[in-house]
């Protein structure tokens, strides 16, 4: 039987990155999906900055700038387009080192993430692979798959399993897992339209709460156009093939250009869920992306929440396969990113429901209450500077109970010298971030485990960034993440794990 030390179960967005960060790491994986190429079905269009620079990690900071462009923000309009709240984003470059937010076609981003992939020798990617068993014992993963082209059958042995297979995981049955309802179910009808016009419109996602139907618009490319609408009950997606019947869904948008000047690329429905499974993890297999999580996508974080989940473990993984950590560690994926999922699926079904909650009484409600959206809790640094909670507490992110601090935070990707950023440093690696210049047999110290230190300069972003979580130093974790801040530089927490080396 074939052996590989992590075999990953699905070749979408939340599997490729997994991969490719553990290729980085010189894990080897099989990557296996049921498809012999990439789906095309329109689907994710919006990132944030954090999840861009998860993207530049892997090596694609040029191939996702060709692809994408930066959006403004998002708007929540009443029926007559007037702006109820405005979530503003910075275009520029905001402190991830890339621009708050960016539109881009699923398919395109998957076909560069799958040619990235190719760099790297440790890994397979087959297609026409659907795995139809998991087995697990003490030592290991048996992976049942049959060869859909061929109809072969065939099994490998893995040593650990990434279930990244979607909304419909095997995986997830497999280590006994269900799907918690957090209480968010709608019909909507998702339509991607290429046109050389130009449609003149606020270039940010326009969030439409009419009561009669809610809708979402937003550009996607230099000629592509994204619009999602709520379906009412007993409409299909036949009802809007073509033109004649959804223009008047889309004129309010598309003002005076002529129907023929616009293409229809694709209609599809989907139904926009809210859920969380119940457990992330049995042993040696992982629940990662849409496997795990499924958000309505009113603030285009899905596929963006399993980019954050293969951050969040593939170091660790690589980490526990080189035995430079402890099995122990993989116990705080989970911890960290449930919550962390969690609290991000609560906020679109906040926004989802301010969109399409309750007629015309729900009209005057959200006249109300849309102008005050940013002050509610999560987001506002959501709505201020694209900011998404920190991660949950757990042996890696240690921080007091009442006190928020940095860990469990990103480290801003600054700008260190020149033109280097904290990213061109550390990335991959624990780093120290200290306001206090370190003693050279500290540093010696320091940089003999493999740890790279910055020093964060007076005036400096670093340093802002110090003081404004009231520290000196910081442990920054391979994946970006604050594991522990304080006002003392010290080497404590660094002490009880190996680093994995740069
Ligand atoms: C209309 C719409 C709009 C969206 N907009 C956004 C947005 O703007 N921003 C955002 O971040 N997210 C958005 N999303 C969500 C995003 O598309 C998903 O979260 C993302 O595709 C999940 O990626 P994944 O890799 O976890 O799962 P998938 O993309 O579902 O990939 C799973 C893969 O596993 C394979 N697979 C499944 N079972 C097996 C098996 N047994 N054997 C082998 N292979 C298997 C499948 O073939 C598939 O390739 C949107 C979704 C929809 C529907």
């Amino acid at each position: 039987m074939r052996t590989a030390p992590v075999v990953i179960v699905g070749a979408g967005p939340t599997g490729l990155t997994a991969a490719t960060l553990l290729a980085q790491y010189g894990v080897e994986c099989l990557v296996l999906d049921r498809w012999e190429s990439i789906y095309p079905q329109p689907r994710a269009v919006a990132l944030d900055d954090e999840v861009h620079r998860i993207l530049a990690r892997l090596g694609l900071r040029d191939e996702f700038a060709a692809i994408s462009r930066p959006h403004l923000g998002l708007r929540l309009l009443d029926r007559n387009m007037r702006v109820l709240a405005e979530f503003r984003r910075d275009v520029a470059q905001g402190r991830h080192g890339y621009p708050q937010g960016s539109m881009f076609d699923q398919p395109e981003l998957e076909t560069i993430l799958r040619r990235n992939l190719e760099r790297y020798g440790g890994v397979t990617l087959r297609g026409n692979a659907e795995v139809t068993a998991l087995t697990q014992d003490a030592g290991g993963v048996r992976v049942d798959l049959t060869d859909t082209a061929t109809g072969e059958h065939e099994s490998v042995r893995a040593a650990y399993v990434l279930g990244c297979d979607g909304a419909n995981s095997l995986t997830r049955a497999s280590i006994g897992a269900t799907m918690q309802d957090l209480g968010f179910t709608q019909r909507w009808l998702v339509i991607d339209v290429a046109t050389e016009a130009d449609l003149g419109q606020w270039e940010g996602v326009h969030q439409l709460s009419d009561p009669a139907r809610a809708g979402t618009y937003m550009r996607i490319g230099n000629t592509r156009y994204r619009w999602e609408f709520q379906l009412t009950p007993g409409e299909t997606p036949d009802d809007y093939r073509d033109m004649g019947r959804l223009h008047p869904l889309i004129s309010r948008w598309t003002g005076d250009i002529p129907a023929v000047e616009l293409e229809i690329i694709r209609v599809a429905e989907y139904t926009f869920r809210a859920q969380v499974a119940d457990r992330w993890r049995d042993r040696r297999m992982f629940l990662l992306g849409d496997a795990a999580h499924l958000t309505p996508p009113f603030i285009g974080q899905g596929m963006c929440a399993g980019l954050r989940d293969a951050m969040n473990l593939a170091w660790k993984l690589a980490g526990v396969l080189d035995g430079a950590l402890a099995e122990t560690v993989l116990d705080t994926y989970e911890i960290e990113r449930r919550q962390h999922a969690r609290a991000m699926i609560k906020l679109a079904k906040l926004i989802g429901t301010a969109m399409t909650a309750g007629g015309e009484l729900g009209n005057v409600i959200r006249r109300a209450v849309a102008p005050r959206l940013h002050l509610v809790p999560g987001l506002t640094d959501l709505a201020t500077d694209s900011r998404t909670p920190p991660l949950h507490r757990s042996d890696l992110v240690v921080r007091p109970r009442l006190r928020r601090g940095l860990a469990g935070g990103l480290c801003p990707n600054a700008i260190i010298d020149g033109d280097r950023r904290f990213d061109d440093l550390a990335a991959g690696r624990f780093a120290i971030v200290t306001s206090v210049e370190p003693s050279a047999a500290q540093r010696a110290d320091i940089e003999r485990r493999g740890v790279v230190v910055v020093v964060a300069r007076p005036g400096s972003e670093l340093r802002r960034w110090l003081a404004s979580g009231a520290a000196r130093a910081a442990v920054v974790r391979p994946d970006g993440a604050v594991l522990h801040a304080g006002r003392r530089l010290t080497c404590r927490t660094i002490d009880a794990i190996r680093p994995l080396g740069g």
